[in-house]
């Protein structure tokens, strides 16, 4: 036998994953062996120990007895008292004093042996209960009337004894002191009724019921794996079509709550797989049309400056100086990106001015403000001083402000503002543009998220400015949104704490 087959429990665990059983036959063999479990039970306390039991409820009661009587030995109803416990609880008694006199009886019938002993054998129980610490119990068996010592002679009156019928019986002894200090002995007896016809019936029971329960394990687990199995099944077949690349299905909810739970979950997930799917899509279509196009413009001006002579101006190099200048930040901010979301990018933190961070900036885009009319203005309550990574939380500064740019309004007005409040500073970075619907809102912090699906290369990124965003803010726990109204203008903002120091 190997030596895994010795935990029967175990093995038949590790049976039933093994063998890939469906959900029927497990659940049919678990109740089956539950259905065993329950029948061995019944079996044992039914019919194996239902004798020892009887017999120790029988002992315990006829001890209470004693109790009952042993307090009250010097009431004067004692005599009532002892007739109608006999009565009660089927129990003969004999109360004798130290002089051999009878103080109380009773005399439930034939098989009270107690009343039909010779006065030795009563005085013998007597010093037995002395001798063993005032009681002493003594389960009667029928075959003791086999014994010498039982012998017919011993026994006054009608003697059972050596009749088949006779029943088994408990003989309890109990010594007890009387008021006038002198001691006294209770005797008690009780009939054990056989339980060999009761255990019978039982058997026969049992058979029965092994048979119906075997019956209904079988018709359980067909109703249940029904229930479970069915749609398990169809979400199994879903998946498959999902696992194919088919973003479309739906899954069932039915049967169990867990089940109906992991359809709705699966649901959601295939319409994210989805949704990224498409990014993914428009991602190679817009990453190369971006990569395309300065590379055209580089080779195109690049080689009329090589073939015609005339055209070798600065302002043509200076063309292919931008394209290229393009290129690297589009490839920068892919690399950032990645990096970032893979966490290999580690934050600096630092204690640093922010308010001066954003002056210097902005500072930056005085050409711009110049050349273009752009309102650029900054507002701010003074020094900030934040714990954070400088170039960082610069980087975020300068997609937001850019996107401001880009995206605002016919009046070119754009605002910084930086307010401090209970213990944090809070920028904003405010344009009056076009607005963002707010259906858009939730999505545009994805990567490669555009509004615009139209390729307007001059005005709009490459769609990873918000998401190259979140990832910093993100890594710095900063709070951050934005507000934005269609036809009025956004206003994007985040929050950091101000350094205690
Ligand atoms: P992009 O490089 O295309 O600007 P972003 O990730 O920075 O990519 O922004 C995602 C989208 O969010 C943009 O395509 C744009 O539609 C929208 N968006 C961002 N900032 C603004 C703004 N200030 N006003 C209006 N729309 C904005």
């Amino acid at each position: 036998m190997k030596p895994e087959s010795k935990n029967p429990l175990r093995w038949f665990s590790r049976y039933l994953s093994r063998h890939h059983l469906g959900i029927k036959w497990n659940l049919f063999i678990s109740f089956l062996a539950f259905s065993i479990v329950l029948l061995i039970l019944l079996w044992l306390f039914q019919t194996v120990f239902l004798d020892s039991f009887y017999q120790a409820i029988k002992s315990r009661s006829i001890v209470h007895t004693a109790d009952t009587l042993a307090t009250n030995i010097d009431h004067e109803e004692l005599s009532t008292l002892v007739s109608r416990i006999a009565q009660d609880d089927d129990i003969c008694i004999r109360i004798i004093d130290a002089d051999g006199q009878e103080m109380a009886s009773a005399d439930i019938g034939q098989a009270c042996i107690i009343h039909r002993m010779p006065t030795s054998e009563l005085w013998r129980y007597h010093t037995l209960a002395a001798s063993n610490g005032g009681s002493y119990l003594e389960h009667f068996d029928r075959n003791a009337f086999k014994n010498d010592r039982y012998d017919d002679q011993h026994f006054t009156g009608t003697v059972p004894s050596k009749d088949p019928g006779m029943l088994d019986t408990i003989i309890y002894a109990r010594t007890v002191k009387l008021a006038d200090d002198t001691q006294a002995v209770i005797l008690l007896n009780t009939i054990l009724t056989p339980v060999t016809s009761t255990v019978e019936t039982l058997r026969v029971q049992l058979v029965y019921m092994t048979g119906i329960l075997v019956f209904l394990s079988l018709v359980l687990a067909l109703v249940m794996s029904r229930r479970v199995a069915r749609p398990i099944i169809q979400i199994n077949d879903t998946s498959k079509k999902m696992a194919k690349g088919d973003y479309g299905v739906t899954f069932r909810a039915s049967g169990y709550k867990e089940i109906a739970e992991l359809a709705e979950t699966l649901n959601h997930t295939v319409q994210e797989l989805g949704r990224v799917e498409g990014l993914r899509r428009e991602l190679l279509a817009n990453i190369s049309h971006d990569l395309r196009t300065p590379l055209t413009m580089i080779s195109g001006y690049a080689e009329v400056m090589r073939d015609l002579p005339g055209e070798n101006s600065p302002e043509n190099v200076q063309v292919i100086i931008d394209e290229s200048r393009r290129l690297t930040n589009l490839v920068n901010d892919l690399l950032d990106m990645s990096k970032i979301q893979a966490g290999t990018q580690a934050m600096r933190f630092e204690t640093y001015d922010l308010a001066e961070s954003v002056q210097t900036i902005l500072q930056r885009y005085t050409k711009l403000t110049e050349q273009e009319g752009l309102d650029l203005a900054f507002t701010s309550d003074g020094a900030a001083l934040v714990q954070a990574d400088e170039a960082r939380i610069e980087q975020v500064l300068y997609n937001l402000i850019n996107n401001a740019i880009n995206y605002t309004g016919d009046n070119r007005k754009v605002r910084v503002c930086l307010t401090q409040r209970d213990g944090r500073v809070l920028v904003e970075i405010i344009d009056w543009g076009d607005g963002i619907a707010p259906d858009q809102l939730p999505h545009i912090w994805d990567r490669y998220y555009k509004v615009d699906k139209v390729h307007k290369r001059a005005v709009i990124g490459n769609g990873l400015g918000l998401s190259i965003v979140k990832s910093i803010l993100d890594a710095h726990h900063a709070a951050y949104g934005v507000n934005s109204t269609v036809g009025k203008g956004s206003t994007f903002w985040f929050s950091l704490p101000l350094a205690t120091d």
